[in-house]
């Protein structure tokens, strides 16, 4: 009974600042998490069952990397090609470009509806990227999504549990559907605007590796939270890479903050892996993005394989959020940052 009366008193005096009449816990550090293409360490990713997991796995966010059709439809895939997560080559072995990849942008939205979503494998062995995960050949029709879909299977769920999941919607490879005649961007932003999430309040944060993009985005008036993806290696389809050296710099985070609200390297530009691939070593990235008023995203968290440098998933996740303070960290496998950030205390 006494060990019971001194938990209770311990627990309320735990929670007190956050009851309390002070602004204390709404200042409270608590790093956002989000499910990086649904949870896609469980089944195929950016499937309408991996979001659905993701959902329950309790995120603040659900990913969502958008592609565009032939006839301008959006679809929620990683890649702009096929290849990878479909049997596009076995339905359409004719419709390769010259580089022997599959575009979706070639393909029409019933076309693509054809086509079986898988575990993401290599095209060239067929085998899994990850192995040890849901397998490649299930046998079980998984379908490409629409943007519109993904929307509204996150404000029902929103409506059916009381939550308020957001999401996290990556535009990709905007240069390159440019070229195609397509504005990838303004055409995402409609969608949003459609569904209410176009404002600074609306839980819903866009992303672009594109810096011209990044502009372009607050041109076309998107009104929300925007981050900027930053990596050395740049977009896929387009060599910016000389870009993206520079957006690592002070000058680039100075000018980068003038439209994003959020700076978001991947996590191996900031705890940067020792030359032998033993330890890391956290620069001052993230402080400068945080001194220019921007949050600090990065990505991408995975349980089964920690970032280059780090011995285990916990001790990169003490790193991301006690050394670095993340603001918000990508994860295949939301619900185990969830679970960690609960045990930390950083979390309600
Ligand atoms: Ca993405």
């Amino acid at each position: 009974m006494k060990k019971y009366f001194l938990f209770c008193l311990l627990a309320t005096l735990a929670w007190s600042p956050a009851m309390g009449a002070d602004n204390s816990a709404k200042d409270a550090y608590k790093p956002a998490v989000a499910a990086h293409r649904g949870a896609s360490g469980y089944l195929p990713e950016h499937t309408i069952p991996a979001k659905t997991m993701a959902y329950a796995l309790g995120p603040d966010f659900i990913e969502q990397d958008v592609i565009m059709t032939k006839d301008n439809v959006l679809m929620i895939m990683h890649d702009p090609q096929l290849d990878t997560t479909t049997d596009v080559a076995k339905k359409f072995p004719n419709r390769k470009r010259d580089d022997g990849k599959y575009y979706a942008v070639d393909f029409t939205y019933p076309e693509i509806m054809t086509l079986t979503v898988t575990e993401r494998f290599d095209p060239k062995t067929g085998k899994a990227v990850f192995s040890g995960r849901f397998p490649v050949d299930s046998g079980i029709d998984f379908k490409v999504p629409t943007l519109e879909e993904e929307l509204k299977l996150i404000q029902g769920l929103n409506k059916s549990t009381g939550k308020d999941v957001g999401v996290y919607v990556e535009v990709k490879e905007p240069a390159f559907y440019k070229r195609e005649g397509k504005d990838i961007t303004g055409a995402v932003i409609e969608m949003l605007d459609k569904y209410g999430y176009n404002s600074p309040n609306a839980n819903s944060i866009l992303q672009i590796f594109d810096f011209d993009a990044v502009k372009d985005a607050r041109a076309k008036g998107w009104k929300g939270d925007l981050a900027m993806l930053v990596t050395r290696s740049g977009q896929h389809l387009t060599d910016d890479k000389a870009v993206h050296e520079w957006l690592l710099t002070p000058e680039g985070i100075a000018e980068v903050s003038k439209y994003a609200t959020i700076y978001a390297p991947w996590f191996s530009l900031m705890a940067v892996p020792n030359a032998d691939g033993k330890g890391y070593k956290v620069n001052d990235l993230a402080e400068t993005a945080r001194k220019n008023g921007m949050k600090v995203h990065s990505w991408t968290h995975r349980s089964d394989s920690p970032f280059k440098g780090f011995d285990s998933s916990k001790q990169a996740l003490d790193t991301a959020f006690k050394e670095i303070r993340l603001d918000g960290i990508f994860s295949d496998f939301p619900g185990d940052v969830v679970q960690y950030l609960h045990q930390e205390g950083l979390r309600d």
